[in-house]
């Protein structure tokens, strides 16, 4: 724990960190000191990480890196950081983020956006960590913590995971709890770990997950010993790839790693087949409607009088001014569009045209993925991103769209509910890092872990 708190102090200009805990950290560590001499140590007792802005973590800021939440100290614990407390785990301090978790590069953190320890050989650009989750891959690829938390709506733990060239994780929907995560699309959020390699994150997920009777949609489904699943052992699995990711224009280096991947698996005794996902074209227009929908509902609640930012007003402002003023003050530009979009979908005229059709069509993706593991398939294999990161501030003046193409490979896993892993899989041209996805059957993180485990 000292001397990750002394690697932060000196990476101030990575931007990881937004709020630091140290003496909260000295505390639990010497209580785990004290677990340990009695013999009472669990795996991860003693453990530094870091925790993603968007936990609500008692009497600590817990602002979602958004300006709206400025203030806010929750009189409570999140589920996923009482039970990796329990466990033993020391809280170095909260993580960067996009704000609300919306965005895929950091840039749109109140904070300013943290920053990739990765460069493109001697290019000194600086580059995006990813995003939402890129202040937990900054600060896990820098050694300034062991793990991190992130969550995962569509792609926040694998894309910046693989960004930085460490492994990440999302478990099966109801797999972490998520009371006391700040909500941003509630049927797609997923907590899970971001750690320097596969078994890490089998220890640190088995903390993070379990029933919790404060969440409905928390799985009441028993937990196994992930770590001690992992043998390596994939022989006689199946091993999935699915055609229609092959996107155009895909880069070559990523059809090579993607191809490497698969002789990875092949080597180590897997079989490989070509499968459909017939309706994966259509998941990054039905996440962008229903991630929205969902935002605009759980963002309502920011209205100036329950938690954190209140606008100014001026004589004669009534409550609709004090609404409008704070909203406008408290959300960045990307939540903003993202609640217009959310009203304007859910709105009387457009709510069938639009997000109707979305929930349909996801559907129809999950479907997809329940065809492909009754035939036969154990795993999917994929790139995590359609490329590598990119430099800071390089999307300024692009259209949103071209941001929300990053997640063209991750979103169609939490439209399923299905777990998903990001594991670092080589170096591109440039010497920056790649990652591979791997797709599993719901609640076979265990055995999802172990065919990552083959890829390391
Ligand atoms: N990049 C995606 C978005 O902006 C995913 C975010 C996430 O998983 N939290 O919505």
């Amino acid at each position: 724990t000292e001397a990750c708190l002394k690697a932060i102090d000196g990476a101030g200009a990575l931007g990881a960190f937004v709020h630091h805990t140290p003496d909260l950290a000295l505390d639990q560590a010497r209580a785990a000191d004290a677990r340990i001499k009695a013999g009472d140590a669990p795996a991860m007792c003693g453990i530094p990480m870091g925790i993603k802005d968007l936990f609500c973590t008692r009497g600590v800021p817990s602002q979602a890196a958004s300006r709206i939440l400025q203030g806010f100290r929750p009189e409570y614990e999140s589920t996923v950081t009482t039970q990796l407390f329990d466990a033993g785990a020391v809280m170095l301090g909260k993580l960067n983020m996009d704000e609300f978790a919306m965005g895929s590069s950091n840039e749109t953190s109140c904070y300013g956006n943290a920053v990739n320890p990765w460069r493109r050989g001697n290019d000194e650009t600086a580059l995006t960590p990813g995003g939402s989750s890129g202040g937990s891959a900054s600060a896990v690829a820098a050694d300034l913590c062991l793990a991190a938390t992130g969550t995962d709506t569509g792609g926040s733990i694998r894309q910046p995971a693989a960004f930085v060239g460490i492994t990440g994780i999302k478990p099966t929907y109801g797999r972490c709890s998520r009371w006391g995560i700040v909500a941003f699309a509630s049927s797609l959020d997923q907590a899970g770990p971001m750690a320097k390699d596969v078994r890490d994150a089998a220890i640190v997920l088995q903390a993070m997950c379990g029933h919790d009777p404060k969440d409905s949609t928390s799985a009441d489904i028993p937990v196994p010993d992930f770590e001690a699943m992992l043998t390596g052992d994939i022989r006689g699995k199946t091993i999935g790839i699915p055609r229609e990711y092959r996107m155009d224009g895909m880069p070559e280096e990523i059809e090579a790693l993607w191809a490497k991947g698969r002789e990875m698996m092949q080597d180590a005794g897997a079989k490989i087949v070509d499968i459909s996902l017939p309706h994966t074209k259509y998941a990054l227009p039905a996440y962008y409607v229903i991630a929205p929908a969902e935002a605009s509902s759980n963002l309502a609640r920011y209205d100036g009088v329950r938690y954190g930012h209140r606008a100014r007003l001026s004589q004669g402002d009534g409550i609709t001014e004090m609404y409008e003023k704070t909203r406008a003050e408290g959300f960045g530009a990307e939540v903003q569009r993202r609640v217009m979009v959310g009203t304007y979908v859910l709105s009387a005229g457009f709510y069938d045209a639009y997000y109707n059709r979305a929930r349909k069509v996801r559907t129809l993706i999950k479907r997809d993925f329940e065809q492909a593991f009754a035939d036969g398939v154990d795993a999917i294999l994929t790139p995590a991103t359609p490329s590598a990161a990119f430099g800071l501030g390089e999307m300024a003046d692009a259209d949103p769209v071209q941001m929300y193409l990053n997640d063209v490979f991750t979103v169609t896993v939490n439209l399923a509910g299905l777990p998903g892993i990001s594991v670092p899989a080589g170096l591109d041209r440039q010497g920056l890092p790649l990652g591979l996805q791997l797709i599993g059957r719901p609640w076979e993180e265990g055995d999802l872990l172990n065919t990552a485990y083959a890829l390391e």
